[in-house]
């Protein structure tokens, strides 16, 4: 499949990565829109947060428990926002699932 976010899991396309395991990948947004910001994605292809099942709750625990780890370790201390878009409405442009990671700024609410 033509996916940018399955060729950097498999790492045919590289990227400045945070962590890695047999799941999931962090990697460094490359037009960061805060003073950190970074990805996390399934290596699974999954095309949005739309397609999610009850079957990925593993999945999804393990990215929020890694997001929280890698938080901590980049020395993030008064909170972060977690943030995955769906869809044309939903600002979407990379049609492979992905969690947003903004931290080290304070974030305005609502967003555009
Ligand atoms: P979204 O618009 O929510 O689909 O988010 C896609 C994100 O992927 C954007 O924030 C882009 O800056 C980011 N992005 C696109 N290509 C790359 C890449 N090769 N490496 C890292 N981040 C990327
Ligand atoms: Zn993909």
């Amino acid at each position: 499949m033509d996916c940018l976010f399955c060729k950097i899991a498999a790492g045919e396309i590289p990227s400045n990565k945070l962590f890695e395991d047999d799941r999931i990948l962090a990697f460094y947004d490359i037009d960061p829109q805060a003073p950190l910001h970074f990805l996390v994605v399934p290596k699974r292809h999954i095309g949005s947060a739309a397609e999610l099942t009850a079957q990925d709750g593993d999945l999804l625990a393990h990215i929020f428990a890694t997001i929280a780890k890698l938080c901590a370790e980049q020395g993030v201390e008064k909170g972060y926002r977690v943030v995955t878009n769906v869809g044309e409405d939903g600002g979407q442009s990379v049609a492979h699932l992905h969690f947003h990671v903004l931290a080290k700024r304070s974030l305005a609410w609502p967003p555009g």
